[in-house]
């Protein structure tokens, strides 16, 4: 899994960093800024995985911060914890109205910060999953468990479709035969390679009828990837 990048906005300096040191400490990728403006810019310059904002900032509140995050388009599926010395249930229902996922009460612990960091993260990812994807026309939709293209539906079985599935939440990457039968077929499963290649062939016959099968890519000597640029 790649490392998650979380953008940290607060204006006291001791906790930003307190807070940056042990989120580095635990694998993440951390950037910090210390008011509204600079977070924005940062956002737009890359978006984090996930956002903690204060709620007392020197220029705008991490309300009108997480409000505006929540609004735009671009950005309003990143997650954000609001951070706060004010422990009032007003200002909590407030923070999460505004669309904050979670709400931490200031003092709080490196590990507690952490365990709703990482809740919110799962529960995003989960939410994520339940997305629609679109592959230049070739629709997934997990919902449903319906594959679309071109107004038509593709007549999958269930493990192509789970094939499929995972192709198309990791795309442009390589994987082995013995990588696809641990995350596809589960790993306490026996099934031979040979059988990835079966369903390989199954999946681009699928697609074949649509013209996506080329999304389907052997790489010779590694294995399969899901692509939808020319290979
Ligand atoms: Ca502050």
């Amino acid at each position: 899994m790649a490392v998650k990048q979380i953008l940290i906005v607060e204006d006291e300096r001791p906790i930003r960093e307190m807070i940056a040191f042990g989120l580095r400490r635990s694998g993440f990728e951390v950037r910090e800024v210390e008011d509204v403006s600079a977070a924005r810019a940062s956002i737009a310059d890359h978006r984090p995985d996930l956002v903690l904002v204060d709620w007392m900032l020197p220029d705008m509140s991490g309300l009108e911060l997480t409000r505006a995050l929540k609004r735009d388009k671009d950005t309003q599926e990143v997650p954000v914890i609001m951070l706060t010395a004010r422990a009032e249930e007003q200002d909590k229902v407030m923070g999460l109205e505004g669309g904050a996922d979670d709400y931490v009460t200031k003092p709080f612990s490196p590990r507690e910060l952490l365990a709703r960091i990482n809740a919110v993260l799962r529960r995003t990812a989960q939410a994520g999953a339940e997305d629609v994807i679109d592959a230049d026309g070739l629709v997934l939709d997990a919902a449903s468990h319906r594959v679309m293209a071109g107004g038509g539906t593709v007549q999958l079985g269930p493990t192509e479709y789970r094939l499929l599935s995972f192709f198309m939440t990791h795309p442009e990457r390589v994987y082995s035969r013995a990588q696809l039968l641990d995350r596809v077929w589960g790993g306490n499963v026996y099934v031979e390679e040979r059988t990835v290649d079966v369903h390989i062939r199954r999946l681009r016959k699928a697609l074949e009828v649509f013209g996506y099968d080329r999304f389907i890519q052997t790489v010779r000597g590694s294995g399969y990837r899901f692509s939808t640029r020319v290979a």
